[in-house]
C-alpha cells in the first residue's frame, strides 16, 4: 500500500463520565492528532480545543483543524452520523458511558448503527482508540470497503 499524506477526518464523541478519559487519550496522541481534521461534538469538541491550544501555545489555528458540532444531546451525534453517511468521516472515537442512561439514547444507537452500516473504524474504548491510532493503515490510502446497498435501493416497492 503506498504512504499517504493525507489527512484523515477523525470523529471525536465523549459523555460526560468518559470525557476525561478520552481527554487523556488526546494528550497522549495529540502530536498525531494534530496531523488531522479533528470533528467533535460541542462539548468534547470544547475541551479538546482547550486542552491542544495549550499544547500548541496557541499556534492551534496553524496547525490542527477542529470542527464543534452541536452538544450530542442537542443534535450533534446526528450531525456526526449524518458526515459518516455523506463519506465525511474516516475513523471514529466514540467513549461511550455504558453505567449512565443518556437522554439521547436513541442518537447514540443511531450513530453506532451508521458506523456498522458503513465500516467505519471505530473505537468505543481506550485500548481500541490505542491500537486505531497506532495502526500502520493511518499512513495508507486505505478505504473501508462498504456494501453495495443497491438491491435494497432498486427493491420493488409494492402499491
Ligand atoms: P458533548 O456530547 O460532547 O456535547 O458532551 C457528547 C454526547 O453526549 O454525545
Amino acid at each position: 500500500m503506498p504512504a499517504s499524506k493525507k489527512k484523515l477526518r477523525i470523529g471525536l464523541v465523549a459523555h460526560d463520565n468518559r470525557k476525561k478519559d478520552l481527554l487523556e487519550w488526546v494528550d497522549w496522541n495529540w502530536k498525531i492528532l494534530a496531523g488531522h481534521e479533528l470533528i467533535c461534538t460541542g462539548t468534547t469538541g470544547k475541551l479538546i480545543e482547550e486542552l491542544l491550544k495549550k499544547k500548541l501555545k496557541k499556534d492551534i489555528e496553524k496547525k490542527i483543524r477542529l470542527k464543534k458540532l452541536k452538544s450530542g444531546p442537542l443534535g450533534g451525534d446526528q450531525q456526526l452520523g449524518a458526515m459518516i453517511a455523506e463519506g465525511k468521516i474516516d475513523m471514529l472515537v466514540f467513549l461511550w458511558d455504558p453505567m449512565m442512561p443518556q437522554p439521547h439514547e436513541v442518537d447514540v444507537k443511531a450513530l453506532l448503527r451508521i458506523t456498522v452500516l458503513y465500516n467505519l473504524p471505530t473505537a468505543c474504548n481506550r485500548s481500541s482508540a490505542d491500537y486505531m491510532i497506532s495502526s500502520a493503515l493511518m499512513q495508507t490510502d486505505y478505504k473501508p470497503a462498504v456494501n453495495d446497498f443497491s438491491a435494497y435501493t432498486k427493491r420493488k416497492i409494492e402499491m
